[in-house]
């Protein structure tokens, strides 16, 4: 199976290149700038990323003249911290991912979408649509799958950690800082992570197996 995964170089998308990988899978990490603040340092965490865990070199596509959007990931202004969310990215993220998939031979995308979704177009709804959207404009069957959807942040992090993924080369704040600024949801979410870290369960690793199978 040879599956592209959209990557930002965060924990989710990182674990998820890891455990395909792991379960036999061939895959390609695609990178896209959609313009968000912090892309040069998630570009430059998906490559150490990729290296360290023996990854194919991931593909970067430019796009960021999407950066007139606002959002808290293009904004560094007060108005806009709070609110990361970029009206359309996923759906974005899907139709230009998709395309340089297909145009190297792939013809499933994979998104590294959690439980507990804080946008609408990170849902198991989100991904039915995409697929057949994107299966009718290519007029051939394009896969779209988000394997991670049943596990919350910790139970991510934690199969990570036990599948020897290489965590402290990801990144996730979203003000792109050299020092992650500690105060946006990505680095919120990290910081829970850190507060209730605990070895992951044999059960936990089962269903993982059966999920990515
Ligand atoms: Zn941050």
């Amino acid at each position: 199976m040879k599956v592209a995964v959209l990557a930002s170089g965060g924990v989710d998308s990182s674990v998820l290149l890891l455990l395909l990988k792991r379960n036999g899978v061939r895959v390609l990490p695609i990178h896209v700038n959609y313009g968000q603040l912090a892309e040069p340092k998630e570009w430059a965490a998906l490559k150490r990323f990729c290296r360290a865990a023996h990854l194919p070199t991931p593909v970067r596509i430019q796009a960021n003249g999407l950066k007139l959007v606002p959002s808290g990931l293009t904004r560094k202004s007060r108005h806009w911290r709070g609110n990361p969310f970029f009206p359309g990215r996923n759906l974005i993220l899907a139709a230009v991912g998709a395309s340089v998939a297909f145009s190297k031979g792939f013809t499933t995308i994979a998104f590294g979408f959690i439980a507990n979704a804080l946008y609408p177009d990170a849902t198991k709804g989100f991904i039915d649509v995409a697929r057949q959207s994107l299966s009718e404009s290519f007029g051939s069957e394009i896969q779209v799958i988000a394997p991670l959807l049943p596990f919350n942040k910790l139970e991510v992090a934690e199969m990570g950690r036990s599948s020897g993924a290489p965590l402290g080369a990801t990144y996730s704040c979203q003000l792109g800082t050299s020092r992650p600024c500690g105060r946006c949801s990505s680095c919120l979410d990290l910081k829970k992570l850190k507060e209730v870290s605990r070895p992951a369960s044999r059960s936990k690793l089962a269903v993982r197996q059966r999920i990515l199978r």
